[in-house]
């Protein structure tokens, strides 16, 4: 059976190309109705944080990626936490050791530096040389005596490795492209290098997929995993598949730091979690050629690694913000109107709590709900109904307001006042009327009112935004903006 993992670091705010991957493997794992595993990887005390992992696992059931096995899950392997798994590396660690796949490398950081400066000025491959491999005991005793303390590093094997991507097909590595490399700090803190396939191994993941930054671990994992079965650690290697790059602005590899890549920025915007992973999903992989916008659930019907397309995937907000607006058509009215909650309240909303009005909000919501491209826009849409007086946005009373603007206001005001406001076309018609005393057409005569009553040039329907204010509001408003 498939098991796939998601295994993040806690090191700062979750990003985009983070949640793509967690998608996939999730979507991966959900689609061969196999076991979906949460690991944090936590072995790095200088980089990681509470408050970081805490904000891990806010995500991704915010996202909606449950997990079968992982932090307050459980699970057969658990703890899923690596710092809570430090003796079961210093045991495989010591193993390796006494079996000859790891050794002590006393080698200090200056010394590979001038040896790498040197190979690559003589035309060399500029890896590690290999110095410390075969030390005689003499040998050990020095370097000891010199008080160094030793990393441990892994013996790569001299022979070429190939395997076949899940995304690129068959990749091939030679020998001196993949020198030894660090498992074990001085300080006896295990690296990334050893947890994470030997978490994989004792976790019996069966799948990787991954970021193409990481491609090049692949080769010496593979050869780690080689030692781990002849240790009895791992039974099997899992499958790779690495997944493209995400390009953002001028075509640069879209940063962990580039504020579009924080999944803090989409949440606080009002991204629907399944907007978002619509459009993530689409960052390598895409559901048909004729339809981009599907849910999750058909997202995982579908959704195979074969399919993913090995070039760069170019980040496009444009897009990431239409998928999402026609996510939040697609919504259930109610449960728009639930989702908006955040957004009609501090900090985002300017008006006093008390001014709130369930009624209103309930009325004005699906004329919200098929306009708005995140939820946050819900805010400056229906702000009129709760602050006390329209906000004033001076660029759009420039617009509205000029010359003639105060006779047609007055003319539109009498007319309203007359109108039967029960009907949202008898409001129209008496605007058109007053238009039609002025020689304006409808959309001219209709701008000033808007600007009078909302504050603001564009806006959901403007007679329906009459009717739910009300009729004495509506008229104080523009007597208010006549005076
Ligand atoms: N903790 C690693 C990272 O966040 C996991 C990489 C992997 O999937 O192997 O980069």
């Amino acid at each position: 059976a498939v098991r796939a993992r998601f295994c993040p670091s806690p090191t700062g705010n979750p990003h985009v190309g983070l949640v793509r991957t967690a998608l996939f493997n999730w979507a991966f794992a959900r689609h061969q109705q196999g076991t979906f595993v949460f690991r944090i990887e936590d072995t790095d005390a200088a980089r990681d944080s509470e408050e970081s992992y805490a904000q891990l696992l806010d995500s991704m059931r915010w996202l909606g990626l449950d997990w079968d096995e992982g932090p307050e899950v459980g699970g057969p392997y658990a703890p899923y936490r690596q710092s809570q798994r430090m003796d079961v590396y210093a045991d495989v660690a010591r193993r390796l050791k006494e079996t000859g796949h790891a050794y002590d490398c006393y080698c200090t950081t200056e010394e590979l530096e001038a040896r790498r400066e040197a190979a690559r000025a003589a035309g060399r491959p500029s890896g590690y040389d290999g110095h410390c491999r075969d030390l005689t005991a003499e040998q050990t005793a020095a370097y000891r005596a010199e008080g160094r303390t030793p990393i441990v590093r892994f013996r790569m094997p001299d022979r070429t490795i190939t395997f076949t991507d899940l995304v690129r097909g068959e990749l091939t590595f030679e020998p001196e492209n993949v020198p030894d490399y660090g498992i074990v700090r001085a300080n006896g803190a295990p690296l990334y290098t050893l947890v994470n396939p030997v978490d994989d191994a004792l976790m019996q993941i069966t799948h990787v997929l991954r970021g193409e930054d990481l491609l090049s671990s692949t080769p010496r994992q593979l050869a780690l995993y080689e030692a781990l079965i002849e240790l009895g650690v791992a039974t099997t290697v899992p499958a790779f598949g690495h997944l493209p790059y995400v390009m953002g602005e001028g075509n640069k590899k879209l940063s962990k730091r580039d504020p579009q890549a924080s999944l803090n920025l989409y949440r606080e915007r009002g991204f629907l979690p399944e907007g978002l992973l619509n459009y993530l999903s689409l960052l390598g992989w895409s559901y048909s050629a004729d339809q981009d916008v599907f849910s999750l659930e058909e997202m995982v019907a579908r959704f195979d690694v074969a399919d993913v397309n090995a070039n760069p995937a170019r980040f496009d907000l444009k897009k990431a913000e239409a998928i999402n607006a026609d996510h939040i058509r697609r919504l259930d009215p109610k449960a728009f109107a639930e989702a908006c909650r955040p957004w009609l309240r501090a900090p985002y909303a300017p008006w006093e709590p008390d001014a709130f009005d369930e009624d209103a909000w309930q009325a004005i919501a699906p004329y919200a709900q098929t306009r708005v491209t995140v939820l946050s826009d819900i805010t400056d849409n229906v702000d009129f109904l709760f602050l006390p007086e329209p906000v004033r946005d001076e660029a759009s009373w420039q617009k509205a307001m000029k010359e003639g603007s105060a006779e047609l206001l007055a003319t539109a005001r009498e007319r309203l006042a007359e109108a039967d406001w029960s009907s949202a076309e008898a409001l129209k018609a008496a605007v058109l009327a007053a238009g039609e005393a002025h020689g304006l057409k409808l959309g001219k005569a209709q701008a000033p009112v808007r600007v009078a009553v909302t504050g603001r040039t564009v806006g959901l329907p403007l007679f329906e935004s009459l009717q739910i204010l009300g009729r004495e509001r509506s008229l104080a408003r523009i007597d208010a903006a006549v005076a």
